[in-house]
């Protein structure tokens, strides 16, 4: 318990060093409940705040692809010969899956033991719950048609000048084929020794370069935190949280059970970091990450506070973070058992053990194909909903509206964990391959500005 204290009071510390931006998200949320959307429609006010939060959102959306190509490349390229890349690859990959894994079994325990489902029951259409027990109950004994093989094989990049390959690609496929391509010819470049300077150095300019963009855009990450906030909050309305407190409060609770208890105990079993410096050194990803919901518009400013201040070395952040905000997605895991758990106690649908297990199989593979931008998880939740209860949207879809009015809320606290873990990560990964400046982490007098 006493530790929870000193995680938060070093959040505290961190929030006071950019007191402007927390003060942001809580007007934000002030202002949202107190001006919420007439009637399900935005007033001219809700529609100014949008311009600005969209405006904050884009100008970074624009640094997120040159940054994510020249830090892989410069990541890998300065890692040295594939053998390292190799090493830090399974690392970083083990530890991702083994955080994804226990945000999954604390999500589907959770919905069992909570059952938040179960109090909806009386919003659904009766009709409706008997047609979907009907078919899931035929279902059941037929095997799951999901086809591995073409899956994998969707996850191969191609020619990219074939115009047929970017048509065919889902958004998600398409992100994995192209980290697929840049981690290939990163290897490619590590290998070739001193010839592969020019591009490098490209590569490196590049990267500084969006980086010094990152410092600019920050000046407006205030008003823009505060517009995204305060809008998103009135879209949602606080009647929609009343309704499904209870399925909102098993998710958000399973969340602080990852950020407060998960992540130190996994800290203190494989590192000698402290947890209350990274958690202070990060503060800032932290908010930028709740008040954009997406992991890969807060990637600038993760990087930030982990090479200046939490002291990994440039060549881990740049490997393990672009590809964590995109494929690390733990708290993303968490809500999506939650929510196919929540649907199947809402139709009445009883739950097999088999089917528990391919719900938590399911989850951990759609968290990591969505992307790092708002409501990814939602849209990846119907591969579960379809892969595990062999239901489409359509047929659940009164429970899904449920889960949708109020997921951008939720989306927030899970975008904040899906960044902690991936600097949890970084940071485990530097420890142990020697890349960690533990000074620089315990020092904070000569940590830099971030924002
Ligand atoms: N918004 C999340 C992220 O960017 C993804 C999701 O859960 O929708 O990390």
């Amino acid at each position: 318990m006493k530790l929870h204290w000193h995680i938060l009071v070093a959040i505290g510390f961190g929030i006071k060093r950019n007191w402007h931006i927390f003060t942001a998200l809580i007007l934000g949320i002030i202002v949202g409940i107190v001006f919420p959307f007439q009637y399900g429609e935005p007033g001219p006010h809700h529609e100014v705040l949008l311009f600005i939060g969209q405006a904050f959102i884009k100008l970074i959306q624009m640094i997120v692809v040159p940054l994510v190509i020249s830090a892989i490349i410069v990541g890998i390229a300065s890692l040295g010969d594939s053998r390292q890349v190799g090493k830090v690859g399974a690392r970083m990959v083990g530890y991702y899956a083994l955080i994804t894994f226990i945000a999954v079994v604390i999500g589907i325990s959770m919905a069992l033991i909570f059952t938040p489902g179960k109090g909806i029951k009386s919003k659904i259409d009766q009709q409706q719950t008997q047609l979907v027990q009907d078919k899931v109950e035929k279902i059941k004994e037929t095997t799951s048609n999901i086809d591995i093989p073409s899956l994998m094989l969707n996850m191969l990049p191609g020619n990219a000048a074939d115009p047929d390959v970017k048509e065919n690609s889902q958004p998600e496929t398409f992100i994995f084929q192209t980290l697929i391509a840049l981690i290939i010819f990163g290897c490619a470049f590590a290998s070739i020794g001193e010839v592969n300077r020019p591009v490098v150095a490209f590569f490196e300019s590049v990267f500084a370069a969006t980086m010094k963009v990152t410092d600019w855009i920050m000046v407006i990450a205030t008003p823009g935190i505060f517009s995204l906030t305060a809008y998103y909050v009135a879209k949602a309305g606080v009647d929609t949280i009343k309704d499904l407190w209870l399925y909102a409060t098993v998710i958000l609770l399973g969340l602080a059970i990852q950020l407060f208890v998960t992540y130190p105990i996994i800290i203190k079993l494989f590192s000698k970091i402290k947890v209350t410096s990274l958690y202070q050194a990060i503060t800032e990803a932290m908010m930028v990450a709740f008040g954009t919901a997406s992991s890969s518009a807060t990637l600038p400013i993760t990087i930030a506070c982990c090479e200046r201040r939490a002291g990994i070395s440039s060549k881990i952040c740049s490997f393990v973070l672009p590809l964590g905000a995109t494929m690390n997605m733990d708290g993303t895991a968490l809500f999506q058992s939650v929510a196919v758990i929540f649907i199947a106690q809402a139709y009445d649908i009883h739950l097999t053990p088999l089917m528990i297990i391919l719900i938590g199989a399911l989850a951990m593979v759609a968290s990591s194909a969505s992307a790092g931008i708002p409501s990814a998880g939602l849209i990846t939740l119907a591969l579960i909903v379809q892969g595990s209860l062999k239901l489409s949207v359509e047929e659940v879809g009164q429970a899904y509206v449920l889960i949708f009015a109020i997921d951008r809320i939720l989306d927030m606290f899970r975008t904040l964990v899906n960044v902690t873990s991936d600097t949890v990560v970084a940071s485990l990964v530097a420890a142990g391959e020697g890349e960690l400046d533990y000074d620089l982490l315990k020092n904070q007098e000569v940590w830099k500005e971030v924002v």
